[in-house]
């Protein structure tokens, strides 16, 4: 009854500006406008925020939207600003005068959507309060968790208070909850079901495909650092990772110090450094960020022309996500990954780190897991099939065709000889 066909066309192009629905996006956003829940995985960039944002216009409540990260709720909030659609955010980062107003505001029906951090919301003043309130006012149209594999021990960016969000299927009983997420395992999105009580969801599975990444595999030997220096050289934004901290220093400085405006990225600088030298990536004005898998989430500079993975990355879903930074304009741009037999006795070292801290015994199901982990990445650097069919077989999705965009499909060889470390490591 909210919207017909044409009714969501109009609303897609006058509200947003667009003029088609990307892929699975119409059906999410029928879905959400029937009052279902749903959970709907659909890659970076893939458009996520839409399937939420036009059903939000379209309802005459407010929508509410969980997201981890402050980043990425000025970022939302300001692109829709920029669209006349009113939306807020309340956060750790405003005065509690601010919140107030902002909170009045959202009681008198002043925004279509409004942009909590997952701590926030579960406050008992909060829920008890604001959250009855705003329900029996206009009306919640629903709850939105966004990056919803936060809930997830499985994924790969475990949030505890995504937990809590149960409460809220609980409690507010009628109100749909949808759960958005990028991350594409079987494991992962079960756990989203399970852990956030979702009620007999629909659920939405968009393509991970990326037709426009290229995907290789190279030796790491003696000559890698120079050919990582010529891409570097090519004047387009790319991103290195590697495995640790000192690695990144290391090579941060190597790179400048043959002229490359490099700059490094990981969990032990301060994060005055680390939002200096993120936003100095993005602007271009550093057209390399070498960096460990701390740069993630929330970085959406769409132009990054290449990711070479100087390190083994720990899972192959790491890989797809940290590889599937490249290219996000649709553009083609390239994913390489340097592999040498030595990563596999560094990764066994590190995973054999894993031990209780008390008692210093091995944790024996987070090793498991760790190697079966390893044992996927190893299976991939050392194929001879097709990479994109190898990513996306572990996300459940079947490629018709070899892809023709990989080194594998474009330089078919015969199944090559193992090295002898993975030979021993893949067969214990
Ligand atoms: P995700 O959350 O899935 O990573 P976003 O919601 O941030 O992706 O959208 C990625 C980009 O795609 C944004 O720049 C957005 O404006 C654009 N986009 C989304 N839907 C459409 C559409 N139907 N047509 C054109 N561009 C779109
Ligand atoms: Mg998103």
């Amino acid at each position: 009854a909210l919207a017909d066909g044409a009714d969501l066309f109009a609303a897609l192009k006058t509200r947003f500006g667009f003029s088609s629905f990307r892929p699975g996006q119409e059906a999410i956003v029928r879905d959400a406008l029937a009052g279902r829940d749903l959970l709907a995985i659909m890659p970076t960039g893939g458009g996520k925020s839409l399937c939420f944002q036009l059903p939000a216009v379209l309802q005459p409540g407010i929508t509410l939207v969980i997201s981890p990260l402050i980043a990425l709720m000025q970022d939302q909030v300001r692109l829709l600003q920029d669209n006349d659609i009113p939306a807020t955010y309340i956060n750790s980062s405003l005065e509690s005068s601010e919140v107030s107003a902002r909170l009045r505001g959202a009681a008198q029906g002043e925004y279509k959507l409004l942009y909590l951090a997952p701590e926030r919301l579960l406050q008992s003043g909060f829920f008890d309060g604001v959250l009855t309130r705003l329900a029996g006012g206009r009306g919640i149209n629903a709850f939105v968790v966004d990056e919803a594999h936060c809930v997830s021990e499985w994924g790969h960016d475990f949030r505890p208070e995504y937990r809590q969000l149960a409460a809220l299927r609980r409690r507010f009983e009628h109100i749909p909850l949808f759960a958005f997420t990028a991350t594409a395992t079987p494991r992962v999105r079960q756990d989203i079901i399970n852990q956030l009580a979702l009620h007999d969801p629909a659920v939405h599975v968009a393509s991970f495909n990326r037709p426009n990444l290229y995907y290789g595999v190279r030796p790491k030997n003696k000559r890698t650092y120079d050919e990582l220096l010529a891409r570097a050289r090519e004047d387009s934004a790319g991103i290195v990772y590697c495995l640790s901290r000192k690695r990144v220093d290391e090579l941060a400085l190597q790179l400048q110090s043959d002229g490359i405006e490099a700059l490094p990225y990981h969990a032990g600088l301060s994060a005055e450094q680390r939002r200096r030298n993120q936003e100095a990536f993005i602007r271009d004005d550093a057209r390399v960020m070498v960096a460990t898998i701390a740069f993630g989430m929330g970085i959406n500079k769409p132009d990054v022309r290449w990711v070479v993975h100087y390190d083994l990355p720990r899972t192959l879903e790491s890989y797809y996500q940290e590889s599937g930074r490249a290219g996000r304009d649709g553009d083609p741009a390239e994913c390489i990954l340097y592999f040498s037999a030595a990563d596999i006795r560094t990764a066994e070292f590190l995973i054999q780190q894993k031990v209780d801290p008390d008692t210093g015994a091995p944790l024996e199901d987070e090793q498991r897991l760790a190697r079966q982990q390893l044992r996927q990445v190893l299976n991939y650097a050392e194929s001879t099939e097709c990479r994109r069919g190898i990513q996306l077989r572990y996300f459940g999705e079947v490629l018709p065709d070899s892809c023709g965009n990989c080194d594998n499909c474009r330089n078919p060889r015969q199944q090559q000889d193992r090295t002898i470390e993975a030979q021993q490591f893949l067969s214990c």
